[in-house]
This record gives structure tokens, C-alpha cells and sequence, in this order.
């Protein structure tokens, strides 16, 4: 299971996993905060604590809550099976997010599609090694 967002700015970098529940649903905290959300959650709250970067057009969004102009994306389609797993959700302008639809990331936009895999790929490699560690 990957635990955390591969991307580690913010708003992502807020964001702590804290535990798996009963139904193997993985569970953050953000900042200071106590409070377990699920992935949707933590990114939403994340978002409107620290703002951030459309993943797309990387324009800069101030904190602020989620709206048609400021959203959540998924780097897989839900339609394509993508779920609201932390390392599938993404931020994304209203306007990058509606260009989008319903395409995957990396047939959007391939060259910042192959970034995320870049960086989902070295974030794997260090969850394994720190599972071995243990
Ligand atoms: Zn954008």
C-alpha cells in the first residue's frame, strides 16, 4: 500500500498517514491536526490549509475551499478504475480539470504524466526499503 503522496511539496507534504482502519482504509492526519480523514479528506483540508499548485498548469492557488475553480483530480480516472487513494489525487484548476474530462494523466498531459510516474516510482522504492528496515 503506498502510504503517502509521492509528490512531496505542498500541500501533499501535510499530509501524515496515521493508520489503516477496520475496512483497510488508509487514514491521515494534516498539520497540527489531530483529526483521521480518509484521502478525499486529508487532501481537501490539506488544500485549504497550505493552498498549492494546480498539478497541471502549476499555476499557484491560495488556501482556500474546494470549488469549480479549485479541485481535486484524479491522476487515473475513476472511470478507468482510479480510486480515491492519496497517490491518485492530485489538484487541479477548474480549468485543467474540465480540459481533462475524464482522461488519465499521462495521456493528458504525457510529459507531467511521466513526472508523476517518476516520482510515484522513487516514493515505492522507499516505502519497500523501509519496510525491509523494520
Ligand atoms: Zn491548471
Amino acid at each position: 500500500m503506498i502510504a503517502a503522496h509521492p509528490l512531496e511539496k505542498k500541500p501533499y507534504n501535510a499530509i501524515k498517514f496515521a493508520r489503516v482502519d477496520g475496512n483497510d482504509t488508509p487514514l491521515y492526519t494534516v498539520g497540527k491536526s489531530k483529526k483521521e480523514l480518509g484521502a478525499a479528506a486529508a487532501l481537501r483540508s490539506a488544500f485549504q490549509q497550505f493552498g498549492g499548485h494546480c498539478f497541471h498548469c502549476k499555476q499557484w492557488m491560495p488556501p482556500e475551499r474546494l470549488s469549480h475553480d479549485r479541485t481535486r483530480d484524479h491522476v487515473r480516472a475513476k472511470h478507468n478504475g482510479g480510486r480515491d487513494f492519496l497517490h491518485n489525487l492530485v489538484l487541479a484548476c477548474g480549468p485543467c480539470n474540465r480540459s481533462k474530462g475524464g482522461a488519465d494523466l499521462i495521456s493528458f498531459r504525457p510529459e507531467i504524466g511521466s513526472e508523476y510516474m517518476k516520482a510515484l516510482d522513487e516514493h515505492l522504492v522507499k516505502c519497500l526499503k523501509s519496510l525491509g528496515s523494520k
